[in-house]
């Protein structure tokens, strides 16, 4: 069994790990679907598909999870033929973890099965909030994983989380 989880991942952090070992720990293979892939260099989306799959597959194999596949997800704007654009970048898989409402409902008026995660201390563990202490120069390395603390640093991230910050006055 393959399940198909879908972010945009900026960034990477605890809460996308835990649910992605959650679901491993269920014998469940994953395809992390990162989406908003062609976007980069925004305050929203502030790091590129690459650095985002870097940050994924080094927290990964820091946790010894190997079950996995990435693929990346540029946004076409155009729902009704959202979940075919996803099914053709994809491989075959049974069920989409989500929470995301707009996600949700396309899938399921596509037929598939829809499993909502449980939501890890969503107050702390969300891509916003990190996006914000890394902006306000709060501790963002307590939400992340190590493989993404160690990309965010080597790509000089808190700088240009900051540079985005002046840029929007
Ligand atoms: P943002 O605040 O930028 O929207 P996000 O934390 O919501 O970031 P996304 O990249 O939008 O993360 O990915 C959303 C998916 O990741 C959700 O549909 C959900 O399946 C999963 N997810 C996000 N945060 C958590 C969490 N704290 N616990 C479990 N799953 C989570
Ligand atoms: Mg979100």
């Amino acid at each position: 069994m393959r399940a198909l989880l879908i972010g945009r991942f900026q960034p990477f952090h605890n809460g996308h790990l835990m649910v992605i070992k959650e679901i491993i720990g269920q014998g469940i293979g994953v395809v992390v679907g990162i989406g908003s892939a062609q976007y980069n260099h925004t305050p929203d989306n502030p790091f590129t598909a690459e650095e985002r799959t870097l940050m994924i597959e080094r927290s990964l194999e820091l946790e010894g999870v190997d079950d996995y596949m990435i693929v990346n997800i540029p946004d076409i704007h155009n729902y009704p033929i959202w979940v075919a654009h996803v099914e053709s970048l994809v491989p075959p898989f049974d069920m989409v973890y989500t929470k995301s409402s707009l996600t949700k409902r396309l899938f399921t008026e596509a037929g598939r099965e829809i499993i909502e995660p449980y939501l890890y201390d969503r107050e702390k563990y969300s891509g916003t909030e990190v996006r914000r202490r890394l902006i306000a120069g709060e501790d963002w390395q307590e939400l992340v994983p190590e493989g993404t603390r160690q990309v965010i640093e080597e790509i000089d991230g808190v700088s240009r989380l900051g540079s985005m910050k002046e840029k929007e006055g």
